[in-house]
């Protein structure tokens, strides 16, 4: 018997010490936001991912009154990105959460089903996405890859 520890790391960041770009995908996010319907929870998520032909590609959640129906914003945009644009690589996924009867005052990672989606993007276009997550305000968390924030993760060399 061995243990065996997983280790993840990411960057904790200030706005500020973010390229243009990257503060510019952030608030394409949080502009996303006002697209969500998110008449139950009232928790609004947007995202903005940047393809590698300059593209921005906005998503937002969708929910329904029947909850398992629930969209999230992620594969809203990453769904979005590749019909629209099936040749172009995902470069990042910037993601905010925002609401108004609770603050978000600190990023909100994806949900488990949307970390095996953005794995299979990234397998599937044979490189990394980037992830930025920012709550309403406050630090953002940038991600190289999903990797981190999926240990152990179900591919395709699985099948
Ligand atoms: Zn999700």
């Amino acid at each position: 018997m061995k243990h065996i520890h997983l280790n993840t790391s990411f960057l904790s960041l200030e706005k500020a010490d973010l390229s243009s770009e990257e503060r510019n995908l952030l608030d394409r996010a949080l502009a996303a936001c006002d697209k969500a319907y998110a008449p139950y929870s009232g928790f609004q998520v947007g995202v903005a991912i940047l393809l590698d032909n300059g593209q921005i590609i906005e998503g937002a959640n969708q929910e329904n009154a029947a909850y398992p129906m629930c969209i999230c914003a992620e594969p809203v945009a990453l769904s979005r990105a590749k019909v629209q644009f099936p040749e172009a690589k995902i470069l990042w996924m910037a993601i905010r959460v925002k609401n108004e009867a609770k603050p978000a005052l600190e990023p909100a990672a994806p949900c488990g089903s949307c970390r095996q989606i953005i794995s299979e993007y990234e397998g599937r276009q044979k490189a990394r996405i980037g992830l930025l997550l920012q709550g309403q305000e406050g630090l953002v968390y940038k991600f190289d890859e999903i990797a981190p924030l999926l240990p152990l993760s179900f591919s395709r060399k699985f099948l």
